[in-house]
C-alpha cells in the first residue's frame, strides 16, 4: 500500500521508511508538516498517513485537522506517531481526526498491527466507492447501449432548459427514430437487432460533443441535447448524425446492410420560454415529418401555436 510518512528526526524516519519498504509498502517521506500538508492535498495522495505529533512548524496535529477539511471522497487513515501518553493528549489526537496512535520508539510489530487495520479501513472505503459509482451508472445508463437513459436525458434536457432561462443562450432538442428498424428485428432476430442498435448509438455518441447529451429516450427512439450552437447549428449537426449512419454500412458479425435514421429538431429560441415538454412535442412532430418526407433526412420543427407579439399593455 501507498502511505505518507512525515517526521522531522532524520533517524527516526529513515528507519521507519525501511520498516515499512521491506514490508512492500510504497512510501512518500517528508521532513516536516508543511511538506506533508502540501503531498496530502494532491489527487494521488496516500490513503494511509503516518504524522509524527511534534515537528517544527506544522505539527501532526496541525496536518491532520487541516486534511479533515479536504473534500476527499477517500479520507485518508491517519496513524500519530507520539511520545505523549497522557489522556488529554490522545483525546487532543483523536479530535484532530486522528484514527489512530503508535508510541515512540515504534515497536515494529505494534505499527504493522495498526497499519493493518488501516489498510483494511481504507480498502473498504475503496470498495463502497467502486459500488456506488456501479449503483450511479446503473442509475442513469441504459444497460444496451451504455447511453444515458431516458430518465437521465430528460433531467439534462430540463437541467439545460433552465439555465437557458437564465443565460438566454439557446437549448436545442433532436429526436431521433431509426428508420424500418422492424425490418432488422424481422429478418435477423432481435438478438442481432439489440447489437445493431449498440452500434447506432455508438455511432452517434461519436458526433455528439462532451459537454452535450445523447440518451435512449425509448426503444429505437434516442434524444440529443444540443446546447453550444443555435437551431441552423443544430439543424447541421443533426445532419452531421444522420450521414454517420447513412454513409457506412453496418457490419454486425459479418451480416451486411445499411441503416439510416430521421430526426426533428427544436429550439428554445422558437418558442417564447425553455419548456421542455413543448421543446420534445416540436421535435417528435418534425421527426414525424422526416418520416413522411421519405426518412433519412432531418427536419426543423415549426413552432406548435403562432408567437404572441409583444405588446406594450
Ligand atoms: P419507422 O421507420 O416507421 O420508424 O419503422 P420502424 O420499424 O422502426 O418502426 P416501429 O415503431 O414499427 O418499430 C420499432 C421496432 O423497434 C419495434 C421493436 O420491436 C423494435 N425495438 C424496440 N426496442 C428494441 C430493443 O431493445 N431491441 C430490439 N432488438 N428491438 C427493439
Ligand atoms: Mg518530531
Ligand atoms: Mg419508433
Ligand atoms: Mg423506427
Amino acid at each position: 500500500m501507498r502511505i505518507l510518512i512525515a517526521e522531522d528526526d532524520a533517524v527516526a524516519r529513515r528507519i521507519l521508511v525501511n520498516l515499512l519498504q521491506k514490508r512492500g509498502h510504497e512510501i512518500t517521506a517528508t521532513c516536516d508538516g508543511t511538506q506533508a500538508w502540501n503531498a496530502l492535498q494532491r489527487d494521488d495522495a496516500p490513503h494511509l498517513v503516518i504524522l509524527d505529533w511534534i515537528m517544527p512548524g506544522m505539527d501532526g496535529i496541525d496536518v491532520c485537522r487541516r486534511l479533515r477539511t479536504l473534500d476527499k471522497d477517500i479520507s485518508p487513515y491517519v496513524l500519530l506517531l507520539t511520545g505523549m501518553s497522557g489522556k488529554d493528549d490522545l483525546i487532543k489526537g483523536f479530535d484532530a481526526g486522528a484514527d489512530d496512535y503508535v508510541k515512540k520508539p515504534c515497536d515494529a510489530d505494534e505499527l504493522f498491527v495498526r497499519l493493518r487495520a488501516g489498510e483494511r479501513i481504507v480498502n473498504l472505503q475503496i470498495e463502497s466507492l467502486a459500488a456506488r459509482d456501479a449503483l450511479r451508472k446503473l442509475a442513469t445508463n441504459d444497460f444496451l447501449t451504455g447511453l444515458r437513459n431516458r430518465a437521465a436525458i430528460l433531467d439534462d434536457l430540463s437541467r439545460e432548459c433552465r439555465r437557458s432561462s437564465r443565460s438566454n443562450l439557446p437549448v436545442n432538442v433532436v429526436m431521433v427514430d431509426v428508420d424500418h428498424f422492424k425490418r432488422i428485428n424481422d429478418t435477423y432476430g432481435h438478438l442481432l437487432g439489440d447489437k445493431v442498435l449498440a452500434e447506432l448509438a455508438n455511432r452517434m455518441a461519436s458526433e455528439v460533443r462532451s459537454y452535450e447529451a445523447i440518451g435512449r429516450y425509448g426503444g429505437e427512439e434516442f434524444l440529443i441535447v444540443l446546447t453550444g450552437c443555435d437551431s441552423q447549428g443544430a439543424v447541421e449537426q443533426a445532419d452531421r448524425v444522420r450521414r454517420r449512419i447513412a454513409e457506412e454500412r453496418f457490419d454486425i458479425q459479418g451480416v451486411k446492410f445499411d441503416m439510416t435514421i430521421s430526426l426533428g429538431v427544436a429550439s428554445s429560441w422558437q418558442i417564447a420560454e425553455p419548456r421542455e415538454e413543448l421543446l420534445l412535442e416540436m421535435a417528435d412532430a418534425a421527426m414525424y415529418r422526416a418520416k413522411r418526407n421519405g426518412r433519412n433526412r432531418v427536419e426543423a420543427a415549426k413552432p406548435l401555436a403562432p408567437l404572441m407579439p409583444l405588446s406594450p399593455r
